[in-house]
Order: C-alpha cells, then structure tokens, then sequence
C-alpha cells in the first residue's frame, strides 16, 4: 500500500524518525515491522527494499520508522533522507512475532543494542498510551551518549531502565561497557518464566543468543530481532 510523508525529525544527531499518514484500517501490533520499497535509480547493492520495525505505537495517528544513518550511507538511505513531505511511499503489511505475550503477567527483560530500540520505543509508548501495566527490566546499549534516544518514552512507561555506554565521555555516571550475557544476566536476574528479548545488529543479536543460553536461559524464554548490515555497529 502506498503512505504518504509527512515529515522527518531527529532523534540524534544521526539518527532520525520518519512519519507518514496512517491509511484507514492499518493496524499492527507494538514492536512489529514493515518492508519499505523506495524506487531510485543506480541502487546499490543494498537495494531498493529495507524492513523497518514501526517506532510508533498502534495507538498513535501516524506510522512511523526509526532509523540510523552512517557516514556512507547506501542509496536507499540517501534516498530516504531527501523525501519531500508529500511524497507517497509504498510498504507492506506489517509483520513479525517480535511482540510482547498475551499473558501481561510475565516477567520480561527488553535488551536493545543501538537502533535495535525502535520495537521498544512501540512496545513502551503503547503501554503508557493504554496504561498497561508489564513487569520489564529495560537494559540498552549504546557506543556514546550522544546516541541515547526516546529517553522520555522509557521514563513515561515506567520501566526500570539501565543504559549501557561503550565509550562514554568522563562525566557519564551510569554502566559502562559492552552488553554481555554476564552483564543481562547480572542486572536483570531473569526467572524462569521470564522472556528475553533482544533487538539490535545482527552479530550482536547472535552474540547474545549464545551466551545467554550457555548463562543458563533456556532458548523459548528468547525473542529474537536481527538488524542486518549493520555489521560495525557495537562491535566490542
Ligand atoms: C525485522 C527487521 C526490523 C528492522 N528494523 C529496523 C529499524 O527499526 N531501524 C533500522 O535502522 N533498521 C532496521 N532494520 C535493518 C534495516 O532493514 C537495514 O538493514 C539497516 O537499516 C541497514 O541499512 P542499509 O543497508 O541501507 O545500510 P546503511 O544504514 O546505509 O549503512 C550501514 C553500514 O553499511 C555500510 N554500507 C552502506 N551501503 C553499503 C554498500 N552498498 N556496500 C557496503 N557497505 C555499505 C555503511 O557505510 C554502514 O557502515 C530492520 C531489519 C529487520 C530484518
């Protein structure tokens, strides 16, 4: 289905929003994602059709995605970050199981490396939009501050949040480091009847899957969302 543009904002400073209009009876469910097809000529090899997760919450007016944009972007990003408002955009039904459980009594433990945060960003703005009451412990992982976004939204949906930088600067006062299944493991404490999620570039996602089952989680408590081609990203 086509959508239309209506503007872009920034989360960072590399790092921005989209918004388009949501058509009349879309809907999805919080942490889910779309397949965006943005035509241009001379792609590279990177294409011309990207998933993005939705970063807005099913409660909200607009569609949204959430992404990051390098040094060197490929062509669809650069095509991307010159849409005019206006422009009509095509993209699919939305998709995927990265969704929290029916059960909104059970435990859950949200891991994000980077822009690996986008489902989290719905998942949360949608619980503080229906005051939906989770039990989530909240633990995202970052180069620098400076990459540190949707703050507002983590401290609106009431979650006990720990914020893991790479290389901080002298004056950052909280975790410092890379995230680890020994650091998940030690912060969170999962029960057994808790879900992990993970979200985040793909090596790290793999990384992580790895570990934790060897710190002891069995593979059903894990949800997985692998963000390809950003390979450099949190690289530890
Ligand atoms: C289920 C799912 C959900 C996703 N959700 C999101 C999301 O919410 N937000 C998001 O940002 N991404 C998301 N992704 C990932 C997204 O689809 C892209 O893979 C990602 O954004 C990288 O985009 P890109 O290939 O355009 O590279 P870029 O972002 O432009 O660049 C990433 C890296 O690749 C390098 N690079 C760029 N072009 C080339 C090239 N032609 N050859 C070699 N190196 C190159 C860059 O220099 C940089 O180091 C999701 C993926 C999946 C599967």
């Amino acid at each position: 289905m086509k959508v239309t543009f209506r503007g872009a904002s920034d989360e960072a400073s590399n790092i921005k929003t989209f918004k388009f209009d949501k058509p009349g009876g879309f809907s999805y469910i919080a942490g889910q994602f779309i397949e965006m097809t943005l035509p241009h000529k001379n792609p590279d090899e990177r294409g011309t059709k990207h998933w993005f997760t939705l970063s807005s919450s099913p409660t909200d007016d607009f569609l949204s995605i959430t992404t990051k944009f390098a040094e060197r972007s490929s062509t669809f990003k650069q095509t991307l970050a010159k849409l005019e408002p206006g422009a009509k955009v095509e993209i699919s039904e939305p998709m995927g199981d990265f969704i929290p459980p029916k059960d909104i009594s059970r435990p859950l433990v949200f891991v994000a490396g980077g822009i690996g945060v986008t489902p989290f960003h719905s998942i949360m703005e949608f619980l503080a939009a229906t005051n939906e009451k989770r039990n989530i412990r909240f633990i995202y992982g970052v180069n620098n501050e400076d990459e540190i976004v949707f703050q507002d939204t983590f401290a609106k949906a009431d979650v006990h949040a720990t914020i893991v930088v790479g290389e901080p600067s002298e004056s950052w006062g909280g975790e410092r480091g890379r995230l680890s299944a020994e650091l998940i493991m030690g912060l969170a404490e999962p029960s057994e009847d808790a879900l992990v999620y993970v979200s985040g570039p793909e090596p790290m996602v793999e990384m992580l899957e790895k570990s934790l089952v060897k710190a002891g989680l069995k593979h059903d408590q894990l949800v997985l969302d692998f963000f390809p081609n950003y390979e450099n990203d949190l690289a530890s």
